[in-house]
């Protein structure tokens, strides 16, 4: 039994539709799925960037309701990940949800009549009963200031926003930037570029891919026999699991890894000093450990350059270095990543007694378990703070928060409530759990990384096992949570 309430969700990525799907199939109907862009698909719908995929093998990269025992290779591209989201929205029924090119700019929580009112650019606001925001950690570009930047006169554009139309054959393409989104693209571009210049502020650690098609032959027994895919989805989530330690300080397999990076590098780049520009100098693990089998090639390619200087400014027809070496650049490419620690910003979100989300967390975004906030009733966070990993599938981080909120609404229906909020005590003890734990990794380490904020507080990832995540999110303990007002009777 059910009590209908309106529920919205801001953002159509892999959170969004995990939320929508699951809701609709418990039974939900009143569901609206905001995104202000025009396609489903989040990330997988920005990114389209020559190359783009994903590091995690796609057996493992599907929600555990809807396994693809049809995926085309071991790490599938992003046009197929992008296919795979919309099947799921069809197969599910959630299209008519959808509400696209709507942008959320706002969302007020009324306490006397216990509704928030998610406010829409250019269109009347709606009102929720449960507001769910699905908006992820990787969805506002990031573009330094770079003095001069405004005078150039080629074409410049975000890996994220990539134009497809900017003809870069025969072209001097400068990259700024060398993160997991350049590695992928680097290699596609540098056989067409006349030249390729790529601005490295600091080397990573990149293991090989192992990375292949499957053959016809294993598709269909993927297909024909399900056990055989689950067990193979379980094997990826429990190897991946396994390198967990990897990211604990003094870890022996940080060694190792680092080991099997140096030995790549040593294989694709022959010349000495450029193989030194690409040795990182802090502990594997610090940043995102990238997976490649031809970045470290494409940079030892006559065409190819790499600049370890610090970029002064651009002109009309260029980048200058620090040292004032000027380099021809007929297109810029931003891989400079995302604005990581902003999260849900520029959404105003107000909560209990016009309290503001962003003056909440002006010191560190926080969440209980990365779902919920003192103060912000029946508001739910998928891909908040402190859930990023870096070492294994964000979709299974992403499906704990929705059973998580799911039981909450259980519970609301039980008890006849109409509103769910963390109690603060338990909010502030688990914070300062998760920032014990923080501690204990490599991350808050020398190396500057987007898992932590300016003040050095680890705001991005888990710094747990997945499992513990699992454990913790896994019943919904009422005690920690206020449960207030009067629902009507169940609907079904
Ligand atoms: P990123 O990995 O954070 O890389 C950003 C790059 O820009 C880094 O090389 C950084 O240098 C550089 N940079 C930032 N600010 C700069 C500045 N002011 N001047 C010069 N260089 C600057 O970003 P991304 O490549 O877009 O990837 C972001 C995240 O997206 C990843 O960590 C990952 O979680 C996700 N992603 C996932 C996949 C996948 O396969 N699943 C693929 C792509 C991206 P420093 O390293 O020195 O800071």
């Amino acid at each position: 039994m059910i009590v209908e309430r309106r529920i919205v969700i801001i953002g159509a990525g892999i959170g969004g539709i995990c939320a929508a799907i699951r809701l609709s199939r418990a039974g939900y109907r009143d569901i609206v799925v905001v995104d202000r862009a025009e396609r489903i698909g989040g990330t997988w719908r920005d990114n389209s960037y020559p190359g783009s995929g994903c590091d995690v093998p796609s057996h493992l990269y599907s929600f555990s309701f809807a396994r693809n025992s049809d995926w085309s290779r071991k790490f599938v591209d992003q046009p197929e990940i992008l296919d795979y989201l919309e099947r799921c929205v069809d197969r599910f029924g959630i299209r008519p949800m959808l509400r696209l090119g709507t942008a959320v700019t706002s969302a007020t929580y009324d306490t006397d009549r216990a509704v928030w009112d998610v406010g829409i650019e250019g269109g009347p606001s709606i009102e929720a009963d449960v507001l769910i925001a699905a908006t992820g950690q990787l969805n506002r570009p990031f573009v330094p200031e770079v003095p001069g930047l405004e005078t150039f006169g080629g074409t410049t554009f975000h890996s994220a926003r990539w134009q497809h139309h900017a003809a870069l054959r025969g072209k001097d393409v400068a990259v700024i930037g060398n993160g997991a989104s350049a590695v992928q693209f680097v290699p596609r571009i540098a056989p067409l570029a006349r030249s390729l210049t790529v601005y490295q502020r600091s080397a990573n650690w990149i293991l090989p891919k192992p990375d292949r098609r499957f053959r016809r032959f294993e598709r269909r027994l993927f297909k024909l026999v399900p056990p055989l895919e689950i067990a193979y989805r379980w094997s990826i989530y429990l190897r991946l699991e396994s390198r967990f330690s990897a990211f604990l300080e003094d870890s022996w397999m940080t060694g190792l890894l680092e080991k099997v990076a140096l030995g790549q590098l040593k294989k694709q780049i022959a010349d000495p000093e450029l193989r030194r520009t690409q040795r990182p100098d802090y502990r594997a693990g610090c940043k995102r450990i990238l997976i490649s089998n031809d970045y470290s090639a494409a940079l030892d390619r006559p065409s190819s350059t790499v600049v370890t200087e610090a970029i002064d400014s651009v002109d009309a027809d260029g980048i200058t270095d620090a040292t004032g070496v000027h380099r021809a650049a007929d297109v810029i490419i931003f891989a400079t990543g995302f604005r990581t620690t902003e999260f849900l910003s520029p959404i105003d979100i107000r909560g209990r007694d016009d309290l503001s989300l962003t003056g909440v967390w002006s010191e560190g975004a926080r969440a209980h378990l990365g779902i919920t906030v003192p103060g912000f009733p029946n508001l739910f966070i998928l891909y908040g703070p402190n859930t990023n990993l870096g070492h294994n599938s964000i979709i299974f981080m992403i499906e704990r928060q929705v059973t998580h909120l799911m039981a909450a609404l259980a519970e609301l229906d039980r008890r006849g409530a109409t509103t769910v909020e963390v109690c603060r005590p338990v909010a502030e003890a688990s914070d300062l759990d998760l920032q014990h734990h923080a501690e204990h990794t490599v991350w808050l380490g020398s190396c500057a990384n987007w898992y932590k904020d300016e003040s050095g507080r680890l705001t991005n990832n888990w710094p747990k096992s997945t499992v513990s995540y699992w454990r913790e999110t896994r019943v919904l303990t009422p005690g920690d949570y206020e449960f207030s007002g009067t629902a009507g009777p169940p609907t079904r």
